[in-house]
């Protein structure tokens, strides 16, 4: 699949990070598993794929919102420049804050990354609890040099946009690569 001479599609299956891709007119071509578990988690059954496969993604997202991505995704394929951005998706039960990245695709498209940000309030008192999650048993954390995401400890790689590390860069911070990112930015290998 042409799309994906940058990066392997097993790299995107196995992200826990909701994953797609999108050709140049913004219909999406690709999903990982992570959006099937999202759609079903949050209500949208219907989206489950292969349904959304072929289908402009904008017509899943309300105005005014589909409006500001369809500038913002037209300006990443037109620069060919990555664009961040966070955003607020809740359920009525919980709170979520995603970092969305978005990757040009060598003029056939884009790779979006969806990944939770971690967040703390801004004016409490410098708190590292959450360093559990991301320590590993040698006192390391592991940032992406790219996207900023920390590499959380576990069974299964997750990586999450902590605003908190972003802003002020903890201590014993070693910088890596994500698995996306690697594939993206180094698909011959470093
Ligand atoms: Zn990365």
């Amino acid at each position: 699949m042409i799309l994906f001479d940058q990066i392997s599609v097993v790299v995107l299956e196995n992200d826990p990070s909701v994953i797609f891709a999108l050709d140049s007119s913004l219909r999406l071509v690709y999903c990982n598993p992570a959006w099937d578990r999202f759609a079903v988690a949050n209500g949208g059954a219907a989206l489950v794929r292969p349904a959304p496969i072929g289908k402009p993604l904008l017509g899943f997202i309300k105005e005014p919102l589909a409006a500001y991505y369809e500038t913002a995704y037209q300006e990443v394929l037109r620069t060919l420049e990555p664009w961040r951005h966070l955003y607020e998706c809740s359920s009525p039960s919980t709170f979520r804050r995603f970092a969305m990245q978005v990757l040009p695709m060598k003029g056939h498209g884009l790779l979006v990354v969806n990944s939770l940000c971690v967040e703390r309030p801004h004016d409490s008192a410098p708190d590292w609890s959450c360093e559990a999650a991301y320590r590993r048993d040698d006192g390391i954390l592991v940032m992406c040099s790219h996207c900023r995401r920390t590499r959380r400890v576990g069974a299964l790689e997750h990586w999450d946009w902590v605003a908190h590390y972003v802003r002020e860069l903890p201590p014993r911070t070693s910088h890596g690569l994500c698995p996306s990112c690697l594939e993206y930015y180094y698909p011959d290998g470093v």
